[in-house]
């Protein structure tokens, strides 16, 4: 059988990927506690990243009757349509995610709710993007590798809280939900999995002035955790701006609230300070 024949054969599942991150989800109680958890409600726009074989895709469908998907591996398009028949409406959307507009998906059907199952290796650009459309993102549901999960939830003090946990939590709420093992995937990661829940927040509990300055802030206080924010900060501004705007500037950023850190980047916006650079 010629590969294309093969790619096209009525049930036919191709290989594990390992540079596109396919890590197949096959245990049924997970599955039914990932499509439990987004709870999918009528009117709802669903899209999901990394379709895969259609392990949360079918149930999805199954509960919902339509639903749209981003998938990379042109080898999972035909058996995804395919298979999808049995179940309910799939749009397919045949692109890496990252050049995706989420925000003209939410155009003719309000705000989307995302699902996915990451690729690991692309966990971190995935959340930045959807951060990108945060405003057209109702909640998402990611399963990501347990570690990273910690990381965006994390709170201050905690040895895992850094640049992940300020920039989501700034502009989501990040519910850690449910681990999730090695077990529950074909092949199984050499890590542990877990589901997580972000809800943007409404534009106007963000607060954020200039949202590059901002980043700029949180990448550079915990480029050097170990350092003081005036240190870690002096190529922003001088220790008296960051005390005038209310912080310590002995302080270190693993010790700084999320809210903290938008009143730091604010008051330097307002106050004057550098410009910043491009990301
Ligand atoms: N949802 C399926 C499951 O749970 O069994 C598959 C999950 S697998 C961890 C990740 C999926 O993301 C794979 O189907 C992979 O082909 C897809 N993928 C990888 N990189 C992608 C990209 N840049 N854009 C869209 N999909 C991608």
């Amino acid at each position: 059988m010629t590969g294309t024949a093969k790619t096209h054969a009525k049930g036919f599942k191709p290989e594990a990927k390992k540079h596109l991150g396919q890590h197949f989800l096959h245990d049924a109680g997970i599955i039914s506690m990932i499509v439990h958890a987004v709870d999918p409600q009528p009117g709802d726009r669903l899209v999901e990243i990394g379709p895969g074989q259609g392990a949360i895709t079918f149930p999805l469908l199954d509960r919902h009757g339509e639903l749209t998907v981003i998938e990379f591996d042109r080898d999972l398009i035909f058996p995804l349509t395919e298979g999808a028949r049995a179940h309910g409406t799939l749009e397919v959307i045949h692109r890496d995610v990252l050049t995706v507009d989420f925000s003209a998906l939410a155009h003719n059907g309000g705000p989307i709710r995302l699902v996915g199952n990451l690729p690991y290796n692309l966990s971190s650009p995935i959340l930045f993007h959807a951060l990108d459309h945060a405003g057209s993102i109702r909640d998402m549901h990611f399963m990501l590798q347990k570690e990273v999960v910690d990381r965006m939830a994390a709170g201050p003090g905690s040895k895992v809280y850094g640049r992940l946990s300020v920039m989501l939590q700034a502009y989501c709420q990040v519910i850690a939900l449910f681990d999730v093992p090695p077990a529950a995937f074909r092949p199984p990661p050499k890590v542990d999995s877990a589901v997580v829940r972000m809800i943007p927040h409404p534009p106007e509990k963000i607060g954020i002035a200039d949202h590059a300055l901002f980043a700029r802030v949180v990448r550079d206080a915990f480029g050097q955790r170990r350092k003081t924010l005036r240190n870690a900060l002096s190529q922003i501004c001088e220790g008296a701006s960051i005390q005038a705007a209310g912080l310590r500037p002995d302080a270190r950023a693993e010790q700084i609230e999320v809210a903290d850190f938008v009143r730091l980047s604010n008051w330097l916006k307002a106050n004057g300070s550098i410009e910043p650079e491009a990301n």
